[in-house]
């Protein structure tokens, strides 16, 4: 099959390396005389024909950028056959051979859709939260980690000075990674996440051990949903006699521009996308482990196996706490 036309939408949360990414996309493309589209808005857009034609001048200051040049949406109608439908007939009508998705687990499903109406997709893992299993790392999670840790470090040290204890929430609703590399490098005493969840009991009395035995005030890391912090944060007060303060590190994790990491992971992914379309294979997600970048079908990547860093955990509560 001949490939003369590709396109590019983000989709989901926006994730630093978005427009690395797409700043890398269309540089292959434009050596390889191949025509590459932005869909504006992600899926809400593909539905409504928000084509724009890509060139090397148009991306060639984004690369260092966080957010999506392309714009993200959350648009649930995209569960809806029949608007699958009508945007697969809208990259039909554009005579688009490959569409390019960029975004989380929910937005592979909508590619899965796409896949399902005869569309030519490759799937590329973009989102802070690291929740796709089946690859190490997503676009966005290095950063959003650096961008906690930084904000962590500097509130740890007024708290620790004043000897008030602190609870902060992080963001990664289903997925603690944020909170568990964030926890161990700001060298934080507790930690709540999903893939270990524990009691309100259990947390209180980890943060009470922590008073008595480290003689400092405990810094807590809590991934977003898991508790209501604020509640936590009086109760603790209420038990330990330690003042505690809470602190919801929101937004800034999204902010900023890309890391290192991000970037030459964007390289990376982006680099293997145009290598698959080169050589005719579609409907695959691109993913990283053990340094190595390889790609697998987009709906086996839903599936994959839990890849969760026990091992760093483990060391984090022989750090932190009793046998
Ligand atoms: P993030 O991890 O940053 O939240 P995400 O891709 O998981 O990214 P979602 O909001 O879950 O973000 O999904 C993005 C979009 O993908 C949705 O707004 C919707 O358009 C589409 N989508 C999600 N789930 C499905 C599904 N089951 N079928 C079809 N499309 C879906």
């Amino acid at each position: 099959m001949e490939i003369n036309k590709i396109a590019v939408l983000t989709s989901g949360g926006d994730a630093q390396g978005m427009n690395t990414t797409i700043n890398i996309l269309v540089r292959i493309a434009a050596l390889r005389k191949l025509e590459i589209f932005g869909v504006m808005n992600g899926y809400k857009g593909l539905y409504n024909n928000e084509f724009v034609e890509l060139n090397t001048e148009m991306v060639a200051n984004i690369s260092s950028i966080g957010g999506t040049i392309l714009k993200t949406a959350r648009f649930e109608d995209f569960m809806k056959k029949e608007v699958v439908e009508k945007s697969a007939e809208n990259l039909r009508k554009m005579e688009i051979d490959v569409l390019i998705v960029i975004g989380g687990d929910g937005s592979y499903r909508g590619a899965v859709s796409l896949v399902r109406e005869g569309i030519n997709v490759i799937a590329i893992p973009g989102t802070i939260d690291n929740d796709l299993r089946y690859t190490n790392k997503c676009l966005g999670f290095d950063t959003a980690v650096n961008n906690a840790c930084s904000y962590i470090e500097n509130v740890k040290q007024t708290m620790s000075s004043l000897n008030r204890g602190v609870v902060f929430e992080v963001m990664g609703r289903y997925c603690g990674d944020i909170a568990l590399y964030s926890a161990v490098s700001t060298a934080c005493d507790i930690i709540a996440i999903p893939e270990k969840p524990i009691t309100k009991e259990e947390l209180i009395d980890r943060v009470k051990y922590c008073v008595e035995n480290k003689n400092h005030s405990p810094t807590v890391v809590i991934a977003e949903k898991m508790f209501d912090i604020r509640e936590i944060a009086e109760e603790l007060t209420k038990e330990t006699g330690v003042d505690f303060k809470y602190s919801i590190v929101g937004y800034i994790q999204r902010g900023g521009k890309p890391s290192v990491a991000d970037k030459a992971l964007a390289m990376q992914f982006a680099v293997r996308t145009i290598e698959l379309i080169e050589d005719g294979i579609f409907n695959r997600a691109i993913g990283i482990r053990d340094d190595k970048v390889f790609d697998i079908e987009i709906e086996k990547a839903l599936s994959a196996e839990y890849n969760f860093n026990y091992d760093l955990l483990n060391l984090f509560y022989m750090l932190n706490y009793k046998k």
